[in-house]
């Protein structure tokens, strides 16, 4: 682009060029010094000289040599001085008579006779200089001689001339540099000043202030306007005045762009600018103005367009008090302004733009950034309810003043989560919001957009708070903006974030209202989110504890059937085991026999010192049934349950009395005792003690475990109880038999003697008939009675494991063959025949006694149950080197359900009118069978028989 300035210094700048080049051409002086030379030999002088005025008017003198300058000036200005005497050339001698006095003191100084002189005349036709000729001698020229010095005088007033014109063109030429230096001067100062004015004005009223202040006195303007292209094109307002009245400014505030008379619209449509220099000259071109300017103090006007890049963003207009010639210069400066000044408008408006759109992208960022630290928040915590507060705490501030959040609980009605200030200190309004509950029924704001599930968004007034305000006469009602919208989560509505901004923040737009929802959205759906996780969860750790529960469970049957029945190992289990499942000490009391009391018989804590304590003071005091925590338990057949409780809740209560010294030591204490029960009588309690402060109080789901625990407890304890009692009668049995055997055996062994001793009489005597068979008969009921007295004996040997064997070599075959020997005459009254096989030795190392004995008790068996009929007896080797023995009946047989249980002690299968006997024989049997490494057992088939085998390891 062209800069007008720019041109104007270059076409300086090549004149001046221009006249360099013309004084290089032989100067002036050097002419005139030529012609002096030349003018003096065309006459036949040694000497000549010019004098002459410069453009000042400054004499000047170019002499051939040997003229004395002082005499020579004297002459000159003598001779332009005195009005020209005709005719010329004068000649002038010294002794000519009528010789001016000064002129003859002159050529006295010249050294001259006689002086040729001639005016030398400019182009213009004035005298500029005098050409002389001294002669030294007296002397007269010739015609020739004058016209040559006449033609050298008009080529010396040519040469002046140029020299002039020359010199003059020079001085203009440096003036007009001059002056251009300055105007440049002028321009980058102007230009400096307002590139930086304009630097640091950030608005176009900045820009349009600057521009007028700098360049209204700079042009030497009255005033000035800046007007700008409105935003929609249609009109020009004014931006920015100087030295203008509000009067004068009134019509050109805001003006319509076209106006083709107007010389503004003119210079903006033309994009040139229009110099209005008088009210004449503006008459003669816009005669529409001439009434405007009729008005003004201005006389002259320039209207500059301010354009960039072919755009015409408006105009800048000066005003000028006197009608006035704009010069080139003041032209050049005034459109360099404007440039400057549409430029900077431009930057302006692209950095109104810019910063607008910066604006705008940090308020996006905001609302986005508001987005990810809430996301954030949300995403981090499942106590929703505390990082919904952080998220209201974020809302407060940049985006709302005010901020709350109301929620559906599980019954359906809305609770305050939250309520968040911006400034606490100026809640006027906040206060009224506060204080206004959400309940569903009561119809507000609040509940409608839950109930519809709709947003919205009040600007303005703050209808529902602000109700009691305007009700109040006199007082000024309160401003602001209000904007609810729903949290929602899968199509669920979980209820409502109100944001409120007071009367000195802008409203809430529609787009606040969808920040807000797509807040709403994600706190709604990390609400559920969190919710939902945490009933997952909660049934998660629900099951789990089941699961734990069941395992306590199945744990205490595991470790109370390895207690088996034994109380002591029972009650240990249950202590130890409920005291890890449930808390740090257990206590089991059982109701003494008395019936009144409970008495402690486990205690059980993991750390030593606390159980000592605990039992120290368990043990102290007996506990009456009704009484204190187990008492009362025990009689009224239920759980008591403390979940936290302090020792002078105890001591005040006092119904803790056994616990007194435990809580004093150890502090608070959650408390839970359970009955003992089975078959709904209660016979016992069993309590736990768990640290308050170390683990949690104990709670319902406690109770439950423990009863659960006290129901197996209860049985266990209750099945060892009754196991205790009946081991206890059957050793008593025992003890009486073995007491009883032993007191009858030595009256009846002497019975028997004297029963022997009477048969041998009678026999020998026979005196009485039937006598004899009489005492016979007397001593086979007595032998009888000792075999079962002697059975009676061994069960008790047996069972108090006092059996000893003595084992020898015995042969089974020889034993059984003389056993059914002695025996035969027995077998013989029963009607049943034995058919004995054992022709082959099964030698063996056995107790001989204990095996005749088994061999006798089941051929007397088989005698007694085998209906008279045959019996089989075989003795032979077992397959792998065992002994075996075989008594086969064919006799009443045994029930399938009996041919286990008659080899127990006191076991019969017989109808016991029909056949006597005490049930030990086939036990004692098996005692001996077994304690020799064998074994016995029996097949058989009612009705048809019996067969009992006996295999014996022959070691
Ligand atoms: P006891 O014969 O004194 O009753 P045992 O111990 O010898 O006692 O026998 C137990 C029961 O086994 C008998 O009461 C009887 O019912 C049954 N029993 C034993 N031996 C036979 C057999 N050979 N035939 C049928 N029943 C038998």
């Amino acid at each position: 682009m062209q800069v007008p300035g720019s041109n104007f210094v270059a076409a300086v700048e090549r004149m001046s060029r221009a006249l360099e080049q013309l004084a290089l051409a032989p100067s002036a002086m050097a002419v005139l010094q030529e012609v002096v030379r030349c003018a003096a030999s065309s006459v036949g002088l040694e000497r000549a000289a010019i004098v002459w005025l410069d453009v000042d008017g400054r004499l000047l003198a170019q002499a051939t040599p040997g003229l004395c300058p002082e005499a020579l000036a004297t002459c000159g200005r003598r001779l332009l001085d005195t009005p020209t005497p005709e005719p010329v050339p004068w000649l002038f001698h010294q002794t000519e008579r009528g010789l001016a006095p000064g002129l003859s003191g002159v050529m006295d100084g010249l050294g001259a006779a006689s002086l040729l002189a001639l005016p030398v005349r400019a182009a213009g036709g004035g005298t500029v200089g005098v050409l002389l000729g001294p002669s030294p001698e007296p002397r007269g020229f010739s015609p020739e001689e004058m016209r040559r010095f006449t033609l050298y005088a008009q080529l010396a007033g040519l040469a002046i001339e140029r020299g002039r014109w020359v010199e003059s063109a020079r001085t203009s030429a440096l003036q007009a540099r001059a002056e251009a230096e300055q105007a440049e001067l002028l321009r980058l100062i102007s230009v400096q000043a307002v590139t930086e004015a304009f630097g640091r004005a950030l608005t176009r009223e900045d820009v349009g202030r600057a521009v007028l202040e700098l360049g209204v006195p700079a042009v030497g303007a009255l005033g000035g306007t800046v007007h700008q292209v409105s935003a929609n094109g249609g009109a020009v307002e004014l931006v920015a005045a100087v030295g203008a009245g509000e009067q004068a400014l009134a019509p050109v505030r805001s003006m319509p762009r076209e106006m083709p008379e107007m010389p503004g619209f003119d210079a903006a449509a033309r994009g040139m600018p229009v110099w209005l220099e008088s009210l004449e000259d503006a008459r003669a071109r816009y005669p529409a103005f001439v009434a405007y300017m009729s008005r003004q103090p201005c006389q002259a006007f320039a209207f500059l367009p301010l354009r960039v890049e072919q755009r015409s963003l408006g105009l800048l207009t000066f005003g000028f008090a006197q009608a006035r010639h704009f010069t080139e210069l003041e032209r050049t400066l005034m459109m360099g302004l404007a440039r400057q000044c549409a430029q900077a408008m431009e930057r302006a408006r692209l950095y109104e733009n810019e910063r607008a759109a910066r604006l705008q992208a940090e308020a996006a960022g905001q609302r986005l950034q508001l987005l990810a630290d809430a996301g954030v928040l949300l995403s981090g915590s499942l106590e929703w309810e505390s990082t919904v507060a952080s998220v209201a705490r974020l809302a407060v501030g940049g985006f709302s003043d005010w901020c709350a959040v109301d929620f559906l609980d599980d019954h359906g009605a809305l609770r305050r989560l939250t309520v968040q200030h911006v400034r606490p200190e100026r809640s006027l309004m906040h206060d009224k919001i506060e204080s206004y509950s959400p309940e569903r029924a009561r119809p507000s704001a609040i509940t409608e957009v839950v109930r519809t599930g709709r947003s919205q968004l009040v600007t303005g007034l703050v209808p529902p708070f602000t109700r009691e305000v305007e009700a109040r006469p006199g007082e000024q009602a309160v401003g602001g903006s209000f904007l609810i919208v729903p949290l929602v989560a899968r199509q669920r509505t979980l209820g409502a974030m109100s944001f409120v901004r007071g009367p000195e923040s802008p409203p809430f737009t529609d787009a606040d209202r969808s920040l807000a929802e797509d807040l709403a959205a994600r706190t709604g759906m990390a609400i559920d989110n969190a919710r939902l996780l945490r009933k997952a969860r909660s049934a998660e750790a629900e099951s789990r504890r089941n699961a734990a529960r069941l395992r306590s469970l199945v744990d205490v049957d595991k470790l109370l059937a390895e207690a088996g029945l034994d109380l002591p190992a029972v009650l240990d289990v249950i202590a130890r085991k409920v005291s890890e499942v449930m808390g740090d000490g257990c206590v089991l009391q059982l109701m003494a026999e008395d019936g009144a009391f409970l008495e402690p018989v486990t205690i059980h804590h993991p750390e030593p010192e606390a159980r000592w304590l605990l039992a120290g003071t368990v043990h102290a005091r007996r506990q009456k049934l009704g009484e204190g925590l187990h008492g009362g338990a025990v009689s009224n057949g239920r759980a008591v349950l403390l979940p936290d409780i302090d020792v002078e809740e105890a001591r005040a209560s006092g119904g803790l009395p056994e616990y007194l010294p435990y809580l004093d030591r150890y502090g608070p204490q959650s408390l839970l005792v359970v009955p003992l029960t089975v078959k709904g009588r209660v016979f016992g309690s069993l309590g736990v003690v768990r640290d308050v402060a170390g683990g949690r109080p104990f709670g319902e789901e406690d109770q439950m475990l423990l009863q659960s625990l006290g129901e197996r407890a209860a049985l266990a304890i209750e099945d060892a109880r009754l196991y205790g009692a009946a081991t206890e009668a059957v050793r008593l049995r025992d003890d009486f038999l073995s007491v009883a055997g032993h007191e009858l055996k030595t009256p009846l062994s002497a019975l028997r003697l004297q029963i022997q001793m009477l048969a041998r009489t009678a026999r020998e005597v026979a005196t009485t008939p039937g006598l004899a068979q009489r005492v016979e008969k007397a001593e086979r009921t007595s032998e009888r009675l000792g075999a079962l007295i002697d059975e009676l004996l061994d069960a008790g040997r047996i069972t108090a494991g006092r059996l000893k064997l003595e084992r020898e070599e015995v042969d089974l075959a020889a034993l059984t063959r003389d056993t059914a020997g002695r025996m035969s005459e027995a077998l013989a009254r029963t009607g049943s025949e034995v058919k004995l096989v054992a022709d082959v030795p099964v030698p063996g190392r056995w107790d001989r006694v204990r095996l005749e004995q088994v061999v006798g008790n089941l051929l007397s068996n088989a005698a007694k149950y085998g209906r008279g009929q045959p019996v089989e007896v075989l003795v032979e080797p077992g397959l792998d080197g065992r002994a075996r023995l075989v008594v086969k009946d064919n006799g009443i047989g045994i029930a399938p359900e009996d041919q286990a249980r008659i080899f127990e002690r006191f076991e019969r299968a017989a109808n016991g009118q029909q056949f006597n006997g005490l049930g030990l024989g086939l036990w004692i049997c098996r005692e001996i069978i077994e304690s020799h490494g064998g074994h016995i057992l029996v097949r058989s088939t009612p009705g048809e028989g019996s067969t009992f085998t006996v295999e014996l390891p022959r070691e």
